[in-house]
Protein backbone atom coordinates (compact mmCIF):
# COMPACT_ATOMS: atom_id res chain seq x y z
CA UNK A 1 0.00 0.00 0.00
CA UNK A 2 1.51 3.65 -1.01
CA UNK A 3 -1.23 5.83 -0.07
CA UNK A 4 -3.41 6.08 2.71
CA UNK A 5 -5.61 8.80 3.54
CA UNK A 6 -7.49 7.62 6.56
CA UNK A 7 -5.33 8.52 10.06
CA UNK A 8 -6.20 9.53 13.27
CA UNK A 9 -4.14 11.99 15.86
CA UNK A 10 -4.69 12.14 19.65
CA UNK A 11 -7.27 15.29 19.40
CA UNK A 12 -9.96 12.85 19.24
CA UNK A 13 -9.50 10.74 22.45
CA UNK A 14 -9.29 7.42 21.11
CA UNK A 15 -5.45 7.35 19.30
CA UNK A 16 -2.14 7.01 20.36
CA UNK A 17 1.30 8.36 19.24
CA UNK A 18 2.04 11.99 17.64
CA UNK A 19 1.46 12.85 14.01
CA UNK A 20 5.43 12.45 13.44
CA UNK A 21 5.60 8.76 14.30
CA UNK A 22 2.63 7.93 11.93
CA UNK A 23 4.57 9.93 9.15
CA UNK A 24 7.69 7.88 10.27
CA UNK A 25 6.35 4.95 10.15
CA UNK A 26 4.38 5.60 6.77
CA UNK A 27 7.82 6.52 5.68
CA UNK A 28 9.63 3.11 6.82
CA UNK A 29 7.11 0.94 4.96
CA UNK A 30 7.53 3.24 1.36
CA UNK A 31 4.26 4.88 1.47
CA UNK A 32 4.36 7.94 -1.06
CA UNK A 33 1.24 9.58 0.05
CA UNK A 34 0.02 9.73 3.85
CA UNK A 35 -2.98 12.03 5.10
CA UNK A 36 -5.02 12.64 8.18
CA UNK A 37 -8.25 12.62 8.44
CA UNK A 38 -9.03 13.01 12.03
CA UNK A 39 -12.78 12.55 13.43
CA UNK A 40 -14.36 16.68 12.23
CA UNK A 41 -14.93 18.93 15.21
CA UNK A 42 -18.50 19.63 14.76
CA UNK A 43 -20.49 22.65 15.34
CA UNK A 44 -23.04 20.94 18.12
CA UNK A 45 -25.09 22.79 20.08
CA UNK A 46 -23.64 23.95 23.41
CA UNK A 47 -25.28 21.38 25.50
CA UNK A 48 -24.15 18.04 23.68
CA UNK A 49 -20.59 17.07 23.96
CA UNK A 50 -19.35 14.31 21.51
CA UNK A 51 -16.80 11.75 22.98
CA UNK A 52 -15.10 10.89 19.81
CA UNK A 53 -13.55 13.72 17.84
CA UNK A 54 -11.59 16.96 18.23
CA UNK A 55 -13.35 20.33 19.78
CA UNK A 56 -14.03 23.34 17.21
CA UNK A 57 -10.76 24.93 18.95
CA UNK A 58 -8.26 21.91 18.15
CA UNK A 59 -8.46 22.38 14.45
CA UNK A 60 -6.38 25.03 13.91
CA UNK A 61 -3.15 23.38 15.73
CA UNK A 62 -4.26 20.16 13.66
CA UNK A 63 -3.99 22.36 10.73
CA UNK A 64 -0.66 23.66 11.92
CA UNK A 65 0.61 20.56 12.78
CA UNK A 66 -0.15 18.42 9.79
CA UNK A 67 1.16 21.41 7.19
CA UNK A 68 4.51 21.42 8.97
CA UNK A 69 4.85 17.65 8.83
CA UNK A 70 4.25 18.56 4.93
CA UNK A 71 6.89 21.19 4.57
CA UNK A 72 9.58 19.00 7.19
CA UNK A 73 9.20 15.52 4.64
CA UNK A 74 8.97 17.51 1.13
CA UNK A 75 10.65 15.30 -0.89
CA UNK A 76 10.11 12.27 0.89
CA UNK A 77 6.33 11.64 1.65
CA UNK A 78 3.23 13.82 0.42
CA UNK A 79 1.21 15.02 3.53
CA UNK A 80 -2.38 15.77 3.38
CA UNK A 81 -5.05 17.91 5.58
CA UNK A 82 -8.19 16.11 5.99
CA UNK A 83 -11.22 15.06 7.50
CA UNK A 84 -13.08 12.22 8.34
CA UNK A 85 -16.89 13.62 8.36
CA UNK A 86 -20.23 12.76 9.25
CA UNK A 87 -23.06 13.95 7.46
CA UNK A 88 -25.11 15.27 9.79
CA UNK A 89 -28.10 17.15 7.97
CA UNK A 90 -29.11 19.61 11.04
CA UNK A 91 -25.27 20.78 11.20
CA UNK A 92 -23.69 20.13 7.88
CA UNK A 93 -23.84 24.24 6.52
CA UNK A 94 -22.50 25.34 9.44
CA UNK A 95 -19.67 23.03 10.17
CA UNK A 96 -18.73 23.63 6.18
CA UNK A 97 -18.96 27.23 6.95
CA UNK A 98 -16.38 26.60 10.07
CA UNK A 99 -14.06 24.25 7.77
CA UNK A 100 -14.12 26.92 5.02
CA UNK A 101 -11.08 29.23 7.43
CA UNK A 102 -8.87 26.35 6.90
CA UNK A 103 -6.86 24.85 3.86
CA UNK A 104 -8.68 21.60 4.14
CA UNK A 105 -7.66 19.50 1.12
CA UNK A 106 -10.33 16.50 1.59
CA UNK A 107 -12.72 15.11 3.26
CA UNK A 108 -13.79 11.31 3.67
CA UNK A 109 -17.33 10.56 4.63
CA UNK A 110 -17.47 8.24 7.68
CA UNK A 111 -21.11 7.82 8.76
CA UNK A 112 -20.62 6.89 12.67
CA UNK A 113 -24.39 8.03 13.98
CA UNK A 114 -27.48 7.96 12.44
CA UNK A 115 -29.42 11.27 12.40
CA UNK A 116 -27.52 14.30 13.89
CA UNK A 117 -25.73 12.19 16.37
CA UNK A 118 -27.08 14.11 19.47
CA UNK A 119 -30.40 12.59 18.46
CA UNK A 120 -29.24 9.37 16.80
CA UNK A 121 -27.35 5.86 16.82
CA UNK A 122 -24.81 4.30 16.38
CA UNK A 123 -25.07 2.20 13.24
CA UNK A 124 -22.71 -0.54 14.39
CA UNK A 125 -24.59 -1.38 16.90
CA UNK A 126 -26.64 -5.13 15.87
CA UNK A 127 -30.18 -4.10 15.15
CA UNK A 128 -33.02 -5.89 13.38
CA UNK A 129 -34.51 -2.28 12.83
CA UNK A 130 -35.04 -2.05 9.32
CA UNK A 131 -35.68 1.46 9.71
CA UNK A 132 -32.18 1.99 10.98
CA UNK A 133 -30.70 0.46 8.14
CA UNK A 134 -32.99 2.85 5.71
CA UNK A 135 -32.05 5.48 7.41
CA UNK A 136 -28.31 5.47 7.30
CA UNK A 137 -28.31 3.90 3.27
CA UNK A 138 -30.55 7.22 2.98
CA UNK A 139 -28.31 9.75 5.28
CA UNK A 140 -25.31 8.17 3.68
CA UNK A 141 -26.51 8.71 0.24
CA UNK A 142 -27.30 12.55 1.02
CA UNK A 143 -24.15 12.91 2.19
CA UNK A 144 -22.32 11.52 -0.76
CA UNK A 145 -24.64 13.83 -2.94
CA UNK A 146 -23.46 16.84 -1.56
CA UNK A 147 -20.66 16.60 -3.47
CA UNK A 148 -17.42 17.10 -0.73
CA UNK A 149 -16.72 13.21 -0.24
CA UNK A 150 -13.29 12.11 -2.02
CA UNK A 151 -14.53 8.53 -0.93
CA UNK A 152 -17.02 6.79 1.45
CA UNK A 153 -15.49 5.37 4.52
CA UNK A 154 -16.56 1.73 5.66
CA UNK A 155 -19.41 1.77 4.04
CA UNK A 156 -21.10 -1.42 5.91
CA UNK A 157 -20.36 0.17 9.07
CA UNK A 158 -23.96 -0.16 9.51
CA UNK A 159 -24.46 -3.58 11.49
CA UNK A 160 -27.92 -4.69 10.30
CA UNK A 161 -28.55 -8.43 11.53
CA UNK A 162 -31.99 -8.97 10.16
CA UNK A 163 -32.54 -11.00 6.70
CA UNK A 164 -30.30 -10.73 4.37
CA UNK A 165 -32.55 -9.97 1.35
CA UNK A 166 -33.66 -6.34 3.12
CA UNK A 167 -29.49 -5.73 3.86
CA UNK A 168 -29.00 -6.64 0.24
CA UNK A 169 -32.14 -4.48 -1.17
CA UNK A 170 -30.97 -1.03 0.95
CA UNK A 171 -27.50 -1.61 0.42
CA UNK A 172 -28.05 -1.85 -3.22
CA UNK A 173 -28.88 1.69 -3.16
CA UNK A 174 -25.82 2.80 -1.83
CA UNK A 175 -23.83 1.06 -3.89
CA UNK A 176 -25.54 2.06 -7.13
CA UNK A 177 -25.55 5.31 -5.93
CA UNK A 178 -21.92 4.87 -5.37
CA UNK A 179 -21.41 3.75 -8.70
CA UNK A 180 -23.36 6.53 -10.88
CA UNK A 181 -20.98 8.89 -9.46
CA UNK A 182 -17.93 7.33 -9.37
CA UNK A 183 -17.57 7.32 -5.40
CA UNK A 184 -15.07 4.87 -4.34
CA UNK A 185 -16.16 2.73 -1.27
CA UNK A 186 -13.38 1.53 1.24
CA UNK A 187 -12.33 -1.60 2.56
CA UNK A 188 -11.04 -0.52 6.29
CA UNK A 189 -7.95 -2.43 7.21
CA UNK A 190 -8.81 -1.35 11.30
CA UNK A 191 -11.96 -3.84 10.74
CA UNK A 192 -10.06 -6.53 9.14
CA UNK A 193 -6.90 -6.05 11.87
CA UNK A 194 -9.50 -6.18 14.29
CA UNK A 195 -11.80 -8.94 14.14
CA UNK A 196 -14.24 -6.15 13.77
CA UNK A 197 -18.19 -6.94 12.07
CA UNK A 198 -16.63 -5.04 9.18
CA UNK A 199 -15.75 -5.55 6.27
CA UNK A 200 -19.09 -7.38 5.99
CA UNK A 201 -18.42 -10.15 3.19
CA UNK A 202 -22.07 -10.01 2.30
CA UNK A 203 -21.27 -6.24 1.58
CA UNK A 204 -18.41 -6.91 -0.52
CA UNK A 205 -19.98 -9.26 -2.63
CA UNK A 206 -22.52 -7.04 -3.49
CA UNK A 207 -20.16 -4.12 -4.19
CA UNK A 208 -18.41 -6.27 -6.53
CA UNK A 209 -21.55 -7.83 -8.65
CA UNK A 210 -22.35 -3.80 -8.61
CA UNK A 211 -18.51 -3.04 -9.47
CA UNK A 212 -18.00 -0.07 -7.41
CA UNK A 213 -14.90 1.53 -7.32
CA UNK A 214 -13.24 0.06 -4.36
CA UNK A 215 -10.22 1.37 -2.19
CA UNK A 216 -8.14 0.44 0.96
CA UNK A 217 -7.17 2.66 3.80
CA UNK A 218 -5.69 1.67 7.12
CA UNK A 219 -7.89 3.84 9.77
CA UNK A 220 -5.03 4.34 11.38
CA UNK A 221 -5.48 5.40 15.45
CA UNK A 222 -2.18 4.03 16.35
CA UNK A 223 1.59 3.95 14.89
CA UNK A 224 1.37 -0.23 14.89
CA UNK A 225 -2.11 0.01 12.61
CA UNK A 226 0.34 1.40 9.99
CA UNK A 227 2.36 -1.51 9.05
CA UNK A 228 -0.45 -3.75 8.96
CA UNK A 229 0.11 -6.63 5.76
CA UNK A 230 -2.01 -9.38 7.40
CA UNK A 231 -4.86 -7.20 7.31
CA UNK A 232 -4.27 -6.01 3.47
CA UNK A 233 -3.35 -9.66 2.82
CA UNK A 234 -7.03 -10.62 3.65
CA UNK A 235 -8.01 -7.31 2.09
CA UNK A 236 -6.94 -8.36 -1.13
CA UNK A 237 -8.14 -12.27 -0.56
CA UNK A 238 -11.51 -10.21 -0.36
CA UNK A 239 -10.89 -8.16 -3.44
CA UNK A 240 -10.05 -11.24 -5.23
CA UNK A 241 -12.54 -13.43 -4.06
CA UNK A 242 -15.60 -10.79 -4.80
CA UNK A 243 -14.30 -9.44 -8.05
CA UNK A 244 -13.64 -5.97 -6.65
CA UNK A 245 -12.41 -3.31 -8.69
CA UNK A 246 -9.52 -1.74 -6.70
CA UNK A 247 -8.07 1.40 -7.82
CA UNK A 248 -5.68 3.91 -6.24
CA UNK A 249 -7.20 6.32 -4.13
CA UNK A 250 -7.86 9.34 -5.68
CA UNK A 251 -4.88 11.99 -4.42
CA UNK A 252 -6.09 15.37 -3.11
CA UNK A 253 -4.93 18.49 -4.22
CA UNK A 254 -2.21 19.97 -2.51
CA UNK A 255 -3.16 23.75 -1.51
ZN1 LIG B 1 -11.82 6.75 15.39
ZN1 LIG C 1 -11.59 6.70 10.83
Amino acid sequence: MKINLHSHTTRCGHASGTEKEFVEEALRIGMTDFGFSDHTPMTFPETYKSGIRMKLEEMQDYTDTVLGLRKEYEGKINIYLGLEVEYYPALFDSYIKFMSDYPLEYMILGQHSLNNEYDGVWPGEPTEDVSRLKRYVEQVIEGLSTGKFIYLAHPDLMNYVGDEATYLKEMEKLCGYAYDHKIPLEINLLGIGEGRFYPNPVFWKLAGEVGNDVVMALDAHHVRMIDVPDAEEKAMKMVKDFGLHLIETPLPKMK
